[in-house]
């Protein structure tokens, strides 16, 4: 584990600027097949960068990637409404910026292809994919979407611009925030972009991580918690211009910002949000103070919720084994005398234990199991709560929203 000393966007000494700490937890991807697995668990703090003109959060100690991607298991998200959001998003840069047949667009963590797939069928553009994971970039492959298996590195961006010429657009997508060297990353894009060509990509955004407590996104992967301010500065040191910033839904609130590879107006929307993030206080320490403050109360709240139904007789699972779910389980002391089992839409997933609390991890079948008893299932994947509840009509038990505390019962009511 490394710790860092700058701040990953300006360079300001960060040493000792630690805001928030929540409770250490092993890597939130390493679901083991063996529940007698002793796991290693690593610190989660945050530093705020004390810069007036920048305050970028970002995590104290980074994780070697070996050691967080070894073990990974991953699952591809395509659930419909995730398609729906890139056929929008595509359809969208398209128009903005007149792409066609003659457009070069390269996607940075690529997956598999979902969002490229978008820009050949809407835009007849060209496309070309990056990912590291070659399992996942062999089914882009399989559906005709051409991929480098890599990380976006200066070399790998050389040689793509040779072979590519220059891209009109670059994406990427939930990747800026996995980014450890952003400065090496960005100098990287600025190589596949043409004179004109502009970078575009979605991050969680920190106003709604504080706003909605989603404090369980903050897990070892996630090095960087993004704000407008610190991004505008980052991007004007390495030559480019940030000239317009979005917000989306995904991931429970998003950012999408654009990045021309040169000199551009600039849309109001910009300096509008580096106000409304000023005026929430997001680059104060007392903040994150509070912000810890409310974690810790809504743990207590939901451990009393879990003892009152436990006292009523009802017993205790899980739906959705995301990543966010290890932050959840360690900063509310939850584990497993609380949860007999976890279901996951994902096969790859069934048949292993929670990372640390070592849960089983079992398929929907389960529920039709135990269906007709008094379960309350709580929805670590909460940012897909309404389709997992609209899924599973039939299912007799209650549901539990950890964030929000909603209980939704089910038929089996008290
Ligand atoms: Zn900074």
């Amino acid at each position: 584990m490394r710790q860092r000393r700058t701040c990953a966007l300006c360079g300001t000494e960060t040493a000792g600027q630690v805001v928030l700490s929540l409770p250490p937890t092993p890597c939130a991807n390493e679901f083991v097949v063996d529940k007698s697995q002793r796991q290693a668990r690593y610190p989660l703090d945050l530093q705020l960068c004390p810069s007036p003109h920048c305050g970028h959060l970002q995590l104290a100690g980074v994780v070697s990637p070996s050691t967080l991607f070894d073990n990974y298991v991953y699952a591809s998200g395509t659930s419909p409404s995730f398609v729906q959001h890139f056929s929008d998003y595509a359809k969208r840069v398209i128009d903005l910026f007149g792409l066609d047949d003659t457009s070069l667009v390269i996607d940075v963590g690529a997956n598999d292809g979902t969002l490229l797939r978008q820009f050949a069928e809407h835009g007849s553009t060209r496309v070309h994919g990056v990912e590291p994971a070659r399992g996942i970039a062999e089914i882009a492959e399989s559906r005709g979407i051409p991929t480098t298996v890599a990380f976006l590195d200066p070399a790998v961006a050389r040689d793509l611009r040779q072979r590519f010429g220059p891209a009109a657009v670059v994406t990427a997508n939930n990747v800026f925030a996995h980014i450890g060297d952003l400065e090496q990353a960005t100098a990287a894009v600025r190589t596949l972009l043409g004179p004109d060509g502009v970078f575009i990509f979605e991050v969680s955004y920190l106003a709604d991580v504080i706003d909605n407590l989603l404090f369980d996104t903050i897990y070892h992967e996630h090095v960087a918690y993004h704000t407008v301010r610190p991004l505008v500065g980052f991007f004007a040191r390495m030559g480019m211009t940030l000239f317009d910033v979005e917000r989306v839904p995904t991931h429970g609130g998003s950012i999408r910002v654009y990045v021309a590879s040169g000199d551009r107006s600039v849309s109001p929307r910009v300096a509008e949000l580096v106000k409304s993030e000023e005026e929430a206080a997001l680059f104060s320490t007392s903040t994150y103070e509070s912000f810890g403050k409310r974690i810790r109360a809504q743990g207590q709240s939901l451990r009393e919720q879990i003892a009152s139904l436990k006292g009523k007789g009802w017993r205790l699972c899980g739906y959705g084994a995301p990543a966010k779910l290890t932050t959840l389980m360690y900063s509310f002391a939850l584990d497993a005398d609380d949860f007999e089992f976890i279901v996951d839409d994902s096969p790859l997933k069934r048949g292993l234990f929670t990372p640390g609390t070592h849960i089983p991890v079992v398929g929907a079948e389960r529920l039709a199991e135990v269906s007709g008893r008094r379960y309350c299932s709580l929805v670590f994947a909460w940012n897909y709560y309404e389709n997992i509840v609209a899924s599973h009509e039939s299912w007799s038990g209650a549901w539990l929203n950890p964030l929000t505390l909603d209980l939704l019962d089910g038929k089996a009511v008290y």
